[in-house]
């Protein structure tokens, strides 16, 4: 029997100070029943991370600090977004826990198969993500966009756990290897998978925020597949080199149909075909060089080898306890 594991939660905070209390009431709680069932070791604990906020999520995690058990933070300098700010906490406990579970702070995620993920872990998973049953409570309109994301994904390339989004554990090993995805286009979802070991999933019933409202508007998802799409997979690329075949031959035709009416002594007509094909055709070379254009941009950052994210403040710096 494997001894207890050091479990540590990792939570991307974004202006949550309207949640954050009711969270770490929860997470503590579980925490402590984790503990006193043996199940986790005595020494888990909750990471908050502040992804940048403007209101008062810093001082409540500092606070929580202070003044509870399991609980410490991280300030990030500036908004990096849900990956990144999430990628901090994990990079910065990979070499303090056994395993490392990742949930967002307005508890949308079902915080009781925590204890599963454990079991899972425990029989020896590296990755038990977090599948998502039904999605009843939210609304239509996010509901749909959520499957049309996952759709997307799935034929553009871009292979992810369906209905999985970021709550998941994964073990320290996992996390170390993962240390080695030097890229800075960071789409976890799809890269955790990229690092292999064995896996499995539990599943849960998504609910309501408890309160605060969405971070990801339309805006944002877009971007996230956008991301995820080119950060996966080259198949966008091959689509165009498909669609210029498809062009070329229909422009081929047209060749010879217009050759054929040269003969025949139509040739006055034709100005407005003309005029039709060449701004066809410049339009697919925009839409080409385009996506083109993001890969070689994707490339730009790549190269620059710049941080993700940029600690400013640790709670375990604040000497005063
Ligand atoms: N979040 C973050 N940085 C951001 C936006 C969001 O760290 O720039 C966090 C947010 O605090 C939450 C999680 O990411 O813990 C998911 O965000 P949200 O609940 O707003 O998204 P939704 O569940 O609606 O997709
Ligand atoms: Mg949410």
């Amino acid at each position: 029997m494997k001894e207890a594991p050091v479990l540590a939660i990792v939570v991307p905070c974004y202006k949550e100070e309207s949640v954050l209390h009711e969270t770490h009431k929860r997470l503590s709680q579980l925490l402590d029943r984790l503990i006193t069932e043996e199940r986790i070791s005595s020494k888990s604990y909750i990471l908050y991370v502040n992804d940048g906020s403007t209101d008062h999520t810093w001082k409540i995690i500092k606070e929580f600090y202070k003044n509870t058990s399991y609980a410490c933070g991280l300030n990030l300098a500036g908004n990096v977004g849900h990956q990144n700010a999430l990628m901090a906490g994990l990079n910065t406990v990979k070499e303090r826990c056994d395993a490392a579970i990742s949930i967002d702070a307005d508890l949308q995620d079902d915080v009781n198969v925590i204890p599963e993920m454990i079991e899972r872990y425990m029989e020896g998973n590296d990755i038990v993500y977090g599948v998502r049953r039904e999605r009843k409570t939210d609304t239509f309109f996010k509901r749909t966009t959520a499957l049309a994301f996952y759709r997307l994904m799935k034929t553009m390339g871009a292979k992810s756990v369906y209905n999985h989004a970021d709550y998941r554990l994964v073990s320290a090993k996992v996390l170390k290897e993962f240390a080695n995805f030097k890229e800075v286009n960071l789409f976890l979802r799809g890269m955790i998978p990229l690092v292999g070991f064995k896996s499995t999933s539990v599943y849960y019933k998504r609910n309501e925020r408890i309160a605060g409202k969405s971070h990801y508007p339309l805006s944002k998802m877009i971007a996230l597949a956008f991301d995820g799409i080119t950060s996966l997979s080259i198949k966008p690329i091959r689509m165009i080199t498909s669609f210029g075949f498809i062009v070329a031959l229909v422009s081929f035709i047209f060749i010879i149909v217009s050759i054929i009416q040269k003969f025949v002594g139509t040739t006055v007509t034709g100005w407005t075909s003309t005029i039709a094909v060449i701004c066809f055709v410049s339009g697919v070379q925009l839409i080409c060089m385009g996506v083109l254009g993001e890969y070689i941009g994707k490339i730009y950052m790549e190269v620059k080898h710049r941080p993700r994210y940029i600690i400013s403040e640790r709670t375990e710096d604040l000497k005063e306890k």
